[in-house]
């Protein structure tokens, strides 16, 4: 399995996160995307040095849609920079939160359009985030002609499925998949093509069933992928090559790590 999306970052994992990873190995992760985003930069710049140090795992660096408001043209610059290192196969994650609304709406969009834009430029996938503004995502990302990326903790149903798939988004999906109330982004996952569907846990947040409610962390990912393999109607051993195959094409992972 690939944990397509994990915080492993210091600010959530810290002394525990070699017992983290020696967990997640031990039950079959082959590979770890951390995302690296936070309210400053520490986020992405720890993400990147901890790809460096770990042989299975890679970096995204971005801004939180949460925390766009305060970025600087200085900042902007150093995200360039880190974008070019080693091992960063991602930008984000980034995106639309109107849920929270933590930063102004415009302020939002202008960094998502940006992001996007680094993405393309740089060859990188673009990992959104998405809440309570999917049709607003979708249009961005077909104004700013968004390369290969993925809808992190997809949550809506079969039309907010099409309309990314139509973009040729991947959908990614969490432990909210093992929820009891998530029927609708259940019948998403049955719907989506097998070759555009990730799993992911989002660690340390949206731990699934049965942790729900304790610190999530990648070892947990068998169970998102066991119910995503019932959902569809497959064994548990082809749903994880499919994510696995996937996650490797989009992040363009190379093979044997
Ligand atoms: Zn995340």
């Amino acid at each position: 399995m690939i944990d397509s999306h994990c915080h492993l970052d210091p600010q959530y994992f810290a002394a525990d996160l070699s017992e983290v990873l020696t967990r997640a190995r031990a039950a079959g992760v082959e590979a770890f995307v951390c995302v690296g985003v936070g309210r400053t930069l520490e986020a992405p710049r720890a993400a990147v040095a901890l790809a460096a140090a770990e042989p299975d795992v890679f970096a995204t660096v971005g801004v939180h849609p949460h925390d766009v408001a305060g970025i600087s043209e200085a900042d902007w610059a150093t995200l360039e920079e880190l974008a070019r290192q080693p091992r960063v196969v991602g930008i984000g994650e980034t995106g639309l939160d109107y849920y929270y609304d933590h930063s102004p709406r415009e302020a939002q969009q202008t960094a998502y359009r940006r992001f996007v834009a680094m993405a393309r430029a740089a060859g990188l996938a673009v990992v959104s985030h998405v809440r309570d503004a999917h049709e607003e995502a979708a249009a961005i990302l077909r104004e700013e002609q968004a390369g290969d990326g993925v809808i992190h903790c997809f949550s809506g149903g079969v039309t907010e499925a099409r309309a990314y798939l139509d973009l040729g988004q991947y959908l990614s999906f969490s432990g909210i998949l093992t929820f009891k109330n998530a029927g609708d982004l259940r019948a998403a996952a049955a719907f989506a093509p097998l070759d555009r569907i990730l799993i992911e846990t989002d660690a340390p947040y949206l731990a699934p069933i049965p942790y729900r409610g304790k610190k999530n962390e990648p070892a947990y990912i068998a169970q998102t992928l066991a119910t995503l393999a019932s959902v569809r109607g497959l064994t548990v051993g082809e749903v994880d090559a499919a994510t696995t195959t996937n996650a490797r094409r989009l992040f363009a992972l190379p093979s044997g790590s």
